[in-house]
């Protein structure tokens, strides 16, 4: 399945936007990262040299597979055919830095190997969407543990959000955000996500 776009939710859970000093968002925070930083399960994330601190960030992520415009809350997830485990890869201090400079950040989200995917699995065989648990160690060390149940703005709510103002394709994947916890990622580490009925997401860390 080809991917498009990866439209991303930014701050839609509360101990998350706590943690970064966030105000609670009134309506879901969107920003896209390019299809062309996504990696699979066991494939490198590239820290590229001198762009500061790098975090972590597992995210559920809901994969397309009937376009639609314009999408009905109590119709969205007939438009979610798969789930997988995401890790929102951040250049953080990149980030803080655009924030607070009233500039966008696409370039600290969107790098290259910044997006890795987990195997897709058919959205029948996973659980309630709003009770999945969510964990993601480094070299074993457990950093973020949250639930679905969290969320802010429930997968329905931001797909019917997304889906008002740009087209959904097949293939499009929606990063739903992340709990507490993220922390940094150093060349030589290993950050292991998993989601409850998605498995695993295994990636190596290097410098380029
Ligand atoms: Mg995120």
């Amino acid at each position: 399945m080809r991917c498009g776009k990866i439209v991303c939710v930014g701050q839609n859970y509360r101990e998350h936007i706590r943690e970064m000093r966030s105000e609670e968002p009134v309506e879901p925070v969107l920003f896209l990262k390019p299809s062309t930083a996504l990696i699979g399960d066991g494939e490198d994330i590239v820290i590229p040299q001198g762009i500061g601190t790098v975090h972590h960030e597992v995210e559920l992520a809901l994969i397309v597979g009937r376009p639609g415009k314009g999408i009905a809350e109590d119709e969205a997830l007939s438009h979610i055919t798969h789930a997988a485990v995401f890790n929102d890869v951040t250049a953080r201090d990149m980030q803080t830095a655009a924030r607070r400079a009233g500039l966008p950040w696409a370039l600290a989200k969107g790098m290259d190997t910044f997006a890795p995917l987990g195997e897709p699995v058919p959205l029948r065989e996973v659980g309630d969407l709003g009770s999945l648990r969510l964990e993601l160690s480094v070299n074993g060390e457990l950093r973020q543990r949250g639930s679905t149940e969290q969320m802010i703005f429930p997968p329905q709510r931001l797909i019917a959000h997304i889906s008002r103002f740009m087209t959904l394709e097949e293939g499009d994947i929606i990063a739903t955000g992340t709990p507490s916890g993220v922390g940094p990622l150093l060349p030589g580490d290993l950050v292991q996500a998993t989601i409850d009925g998605l498995g695993r997401l295994t990636n190596p860390v290097r410098g380029d």
